[in-house]
């Protein structure tokens, strides 16, 4: 997670102010607002529901449909969950909004999506794959059906050629291979795969830090407080402040280890997670490159229960394993990271763990990624806490923790507009009541003493 996904998140307050155009100096000033999410129910003929909010439709309401050829009437009865849409009018009251006009995103439907991932998980069909024959792939977060047409380039010697032997006793599978893919999505979610590829794992140095930084854990030689230091050799370059509280430590830490998906042991070098709560009130998460997860106070205090925390720390390991900050570089950045650390005094403490991370090269821990690849982290988050047996709704529920804590509709000075996070929190909505039927999560886990006691042990904190 990252900031901007909490600006998302914020945002689903909704955020893009439209300043009504007119000719003339108005008088009084009329603000709209633009509302973009998926539908997620229909509450009843006229009410329409993206998570908590409810769109009220009247006969006044223009509803149109937009697709390649422009827009054109589209049909209020055939309004249905799943649909992605954009509400354009005013707020009557908290969650209730009045569309005058509401635009349905036809061209979601027609989109042919091409993706590359490495794969988190053991392929369960992985020699049908090879060999040609229906089967099915788990990549990416998406469940790929593989058929008679779907072109192959599936050869796991080939793409371990080159690769150093395993050690004995290494798993020998293909979890942490890189595969290609192109396909188009079915109403009911699943991709009808047109083509998948095979490839290597990262290499290894995807995975270091920049500057060859070492984050370390240390004590303050003078107060005698944990300390996470960040240095290069022997020269600290930056400290952070641990949560003194043990248990806590050793509670995240715990739950981190038992959600490693089996992908980080597949690739060249085994990445080692390793999970850090830090004194920070703001509710953020962030990874390192190297697989170090700083997870902060904030976020803890806010969280409701484990299945959330769950998801949060999947979604950082998601990052990681999907090797965001290379991808970042490559296809935003060029290959300009900073050659040096500018401006750190050393073994200062970090007051401001976001300008840190930019000045090492690395801002986007803290402040997010490309929307494209927060996606990939939230589709293969909600996939790991779905493997390890978590009720996955709790990922859309904490987003509505955010939006209650941010989203103030009328004002946005905390949050600009980029991406609304109320199309993420819907999104993954929809993503779970497409793949899976209703009553599918009953029984899954929740929440667990060793949270609540985790919470005891935390005690009261700021929460930003
Ligand atoms: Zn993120």
């Amino acid at each position: 997670m990252t900031k901007r996904f909490l600006a998302g998140m914020a945002a689903a307050a909704a955020l893009l102010v439209v300043a009504l155009l007119t000719a003339a100096p108005p008088i009084t000033a009329v603000t709209k607002f633009k509302l973009q999410g998926y539908l997620t129910a229909r509450a009843d003929a006229n009410t329409l529901m993206i998570l908590d909010d409810r769109i009220e439709l009247t006969t006044a309401s223009k509803v149109v449909g937009k697709d390649d050829a422009g827009e054109h009437p589209f049909k209020a009865e055939e309004l249905s969950p799943g649909m992605l849409v954009e509400a354009e009018g005013q707020w009557l009251d908290k969650h209730k909004f009045f569309a005058e006009k509401l635009t349905v995103e036809l061209r979601e439907d027609q989109k042919k999506i091409h993706g590359t991932a490495y794969l988190q998980e053991e392929p369960g069909d992985a020699d049908k794959i090879a060999a040609g024959q229906p089967s099915e792939l788990k990549l990416d977060g998406y469940w790929l059906e593989l058929d008679a047409n779907t072109k192959r380039s599936w050869n796991a010697a080939k793409a371990a050629q080159g690769l150093p032997a395993k050690e004995a006793g290494a798993p020998s599978g293909l979890a942490g291979y890189h595969v290609k893919y192109a396909g188009s999505p079915r109403r009911d979610g699943r991709i009808v795969a047109e083509d998948v590829e095979l490839g290597p794992p990262a290499p290894a140095d995807d995975y270091k830090m920049p500057h060859n930084l070492d984050v370390v854990g240390a004590k303050d030689a003078q107060t005698g407080i944990d300390v996470l230091e960040f240095r290069q050799g022997n020269k600290v370059h930056g400290r952070m402040k641990l949560l003194a509280e043990r248990s806590v430590q050793e509670y995240v830490s715990h739950l981190g280890d038992s959600l490693i998906p089996e992908g980080a042991k597949g690739t060249r070098k085994p990445i080692e997670f390793r999970f850090f709560v830090v004194e920070d009130p703001e509710i953020n998460a962030a990874s390192l490159p190297d697989g170090t997860l700083l997870i902060n106070t904030g976020l803890l205090g806010a969280l409701e229960n484990e299945a959330q925390l769950a998801f949060v720390l999947s979604h950082e390991m998601a990052h990681v394993l999907q090797v965001h900050y290379r991808r970042e570089i490559e296809e935003t950045r060029g290959s300009r990271v900073g050659l040096t650390i500018a401006g750190i005094a050393a073994s200062a403490f970090i007051g401001n763990a976001g300008i840190f991370m930019a000045q090492v090269g690395i801002a986007s821990a803290v402040n997010g990624h490309q929307r494209e690849l927060e996606n990939q982290a939230d589709r293969l988050g909600l996939q790991n806490v779905i493997e390890h047996g978590y009720d996955p709704r709790e990922a859309s529920n904490f987003s509505r923790i955010i939006i209650e804590r941010y989203g103030n509709r009328t004002t946005s000075k905390l949050w600009s507009n980029h991406d609304s996070s109320l199309i993420r929190g819907s999104f993954l909505t929809v993503q779970l009541m497409r793949e899976y039927p209703e009553g599918h999560w009953d029984g899954t886990k929740k929440n667990t003493k060793a949270f609540e006691q985790m919470k005891d042990d935390l005690g009261p904190v700021k929460i930003l």
